[in-house]
């Protein structure tokens, strides 16, 4: 039985419904009836929520501690008046195809089950191919010159790899936009309120203070539609897919969603949250070519880097402001990345804003030497995953290479064979602090293995311990 988390009740087309989700995000409902009886939905139905409720983004939020309310429930789903149980794959498909899902001319492909049939057209492919098209029209149109060596994969998502690239997109070069200018656009901006306008400018400046020299194209393209929207708790929710979400940024509507009535005061937890948001638009771009929508986002080749680029999003903002605040969004995933980058004399926070993440994985390659780079950021990722969906079992000591990985570039830099046995066991200490703190228990990180590291790592550079005990 699948375990749900209960977002909230809310009124569609004049029914009620309650919205629920599962760890993998992905939506379930019933019908609330006047009586308060529940049933299921119709496919019908599930198809139009699951168009308005669809999360277009990878998950932009920000999730804190509370307790969520979960239920448990068989999902059903009622097709042609057969109540069918489904399967979570059933749910993927459903959510990948709601959008361009046409109910009069599609059947669906549950034949056996019942006597509804579906055949899914390859809708995707054809809306992915009319936007390749656009974009080479417009290429050959609008700019002979247009190099911009990118694709399209489904749904008008342009990947930019690099701020180089910005010069034939935006249209303008690096220099022609200054930190006064970002001021400029936050207070000419009309759709955010003085109180964020305030809050804006001051992370620009700070900014300004650590990256002068910083690329801010996409950041000043972004300011000139940026909405940042206040929301009752409820709308939040919903807006969110998430019982906890603070604020949201959805870059498809370029709009920060945060919840209204926070006065953001700086060393709180939700002046983090809107900091965090607030960063997402520095690197985030969407724009149009032609009648398309096209959104360029800075990815790894791998196609890793959610996770990982949620942490670098969660540093860059925080450390503009607060060298020792250890309290940080993606608590575990930005403690791993701040020890590396903090290692690292190849790469900054800057760096994140003007690249893409496999650049991040370059940098961390040839830094260390070797080729791992991939393989420990796929890990982390795959380890917040697991985290995050209880169907998922991965034995922890798969995740040793990171940590191992990890250490080695900090005690590469921070331990030497001259050091004392106490010195060197207060250097891992504080590695063992700055790696764990916070980490949510269900990630089982191996003190254990942790100690055992630091052992083989002293033993391999000469430096003695004397059985000090651990
Ligand atoms: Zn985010």
């Amino acid at each position: 039985m699948i375990e749900y988390t209960v977002i909230g009740n809310f009124k569609y087309r004049g029914q009620e419904y309650q919205v629920m989700i599962d760890d993998e995000k992905r939506y379930y409902f019933l019908k609330i009836h006047p009586d308060g009886s529940e049933s299921y939905i119709d496919i019908h139905e599930y198809i139009r929520l699951i168009n308005e409720f669809k999360y277009k983004e990878e998950p932009l939020l920000i999730e804190d501690n509370r307790k969520k309310k979960k239920r448990k429930l068989t999902p059903k789903i009622i097709i042609a008046g057969i109540i069918l149980t489904l399967s979570l794959s059933f749910v993927s498909i459903m959510n990948s195809m709601a959008p361009t899902m046409d109910l009069h001319s599609h059947t669906s492909d549950y034949s056996n089950t019942s006597s509804y049939t579906v055949q899914i057209e390859e809708q995707d492919n054809d809306k992915a191919q009319k936007a390749i098209d656009e974009l080479y029209r417009y290429i050959e149109q609008e700019n002979q010159n247009f190099k911009v060596d990118t694709r399209v994969d489904g749904w008008n998502l342009i990947k930019i790899y690099d701020n180089s690239e910005l010069d034939d997109v935006l249209g303008y070069s690096r220099e022609e936009i200054t930190y006064n200018d970002i001021i400029n656009d936050i207070n000419n901006n009309p759709h955010m309120s003085q109180k964020f306008k305030n809050l804006y400018i001051k992370l620009a400046n700070n900014l300004r203070e650590q990256y002068p020299n910083m690329d801010l194209r996409i950041w000043h393209y972004n300011l000139q539609t940026l909405k940042i929207v206040e929301l009752s708790e409820m709308d939040m929710q919903l807006k969110a897919m998430s019982g906890t979400a603070c604020a949201v940024y959805r870059q498809d509507e370029n709009t920060i969603y945060t919840v209204e009535g926070y006065d953001y005061v700086q060393g709180t937890w939700d002046y983090q949250v809107i900091m965090h948001e607030m960063g997402h638009p520095i690197r985030s771009l969407v724009t149009h070519i032609g009648e398309n929508q096209v959104k360029a986002r800075f990815q790894s080749y791998s196609g890793h880097g959610t996770v990982i680029g949620e942490a670098l999003n969660s540093l860059l903002t925080l450390r503009s402001y607060d060298p020792n605040e250890k309290d940080v969004a993606y608590q575990f995933q930005s403690n791993m990345v701040e020890l590396m980058v903090n290692e690292m004399d190849n790469y900054t926070y800057q760096d994140f804003v003007e690249h893409n993440l496999t650049y991040f994985e370059q940098q961390l390659n040839e830094y260390n030497g070797n080729n791992d780079a991939v393989e420990i950021i796929g890990l982390i990722e795959l380890q917040y995953n697991d985290y995050h969906n209880k169907d998922f079992e991965i034995d922890e000591a798969q995740f040793h290479k990171v940590y191992d990985y990890i250490a080695n570039m900090y005690y590469g830099n921070h331990l030497n064979p001259n050091m004392s046995a106490e010195e060197a066991i207060k250097v891992r200490d504080t590695f063992i602090d700055k790696l764990t703190f916070d980490v949510p228990e269900e990630y089982k990180v191996s003190i254990e293995h942790l100690n055992e590291y630091f052992e083989t790592y002293c033993n391999s550079i000469g430096l003695q311990l004397n059985g000090y005990s651990r």
